[in-house]
């Protein structure tokens, strides 16, 4: 989904979360909104999961991951095990990294469409404390990351998606987001 506006003041909007950005702050959010009976809409000018599921923990621990088999291999001889290091394939090594972060990917994906969050491709602009205007295309050049959550305003209240949310809350589930490593 791209383009429109999201999470305006309009009442008769549907949404009553906007989150910029879907990293690990921005999907979590989402996750825990859906979790609580919200609507919500999640817009990523990237890809979802952010920094850490792309380029950040996860990679880059699969990667120590396979140092670490590495040395394993090179210092065998202590445990009793008799193997020897040959070589690294750094094109094995990096088909094992990009392996790892696609499949959290596609599972979080999942785990996202299966909440009923909706996901916004393209660049979110705050324009107001509780509105989020014309996603642009993917791949603009624009703000920083972080993830960022307007709430819409409600017709004769200052916000609040009334006792919808509460009454949710109480039969939250307690499926889990993938965890990144600390
Ligand atoms: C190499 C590396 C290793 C790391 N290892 C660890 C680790 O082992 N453990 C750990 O706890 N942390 C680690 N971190 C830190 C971790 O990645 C961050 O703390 C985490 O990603 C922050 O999450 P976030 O949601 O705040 O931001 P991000 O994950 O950066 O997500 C922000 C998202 O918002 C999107 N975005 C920004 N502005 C907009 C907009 N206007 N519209 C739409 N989308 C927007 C961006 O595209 C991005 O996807 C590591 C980081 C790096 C770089």
């Amino acid at each position: 989904m791209t383009g429109g506006t999201l999470a305006t003041q309009d009442p008769a909007g549907e949404l009553d979360l906007v989150i910029l950005g879907a990293g690990s702050g921005g999907y979590a959010c989402a996750l825990r909104a859906a979790e609580l009976g919200l609507s919500v809409a999640l817009v990523e000018k990237g890809k979802l999961g952010g920094t850490c599921l792309h380029v950040g923990c996860i990679p880059t621990k699969a990667l120590l991951h396979a140092a670490e088999v590495a040395d394993a291999a090179r210092e065998s001889e202590q445990f009793g095990v008799n193997a020897t290091l040959e070589g690294i394939d750094m094109g094995g090594v990096n088909k094992y990294k990009d392996g790892v972060v696609s499949r959290l990917y596609k599972g979080l994906t999942g785990l996202v469409n299966g909440r009923g969050i909706t996901v916004v491709e393209g660049e979110g602009r705050l324009v107001a404390p509780n509105a989020v205007a014309e996603p642009s295309a993917p791949g603009v050049p624009g703000a920083g990351a972080g993830a960022a959550c307007a709430r819409r305003t409600w017709p004769g209240s200052s916000t609040s998606p009334s006792g919808r949310a509460r009454g949710a809350a109480s039969r939250a589930s307690s499926s889990r987001a993938p965890r990144s490593p600390t």
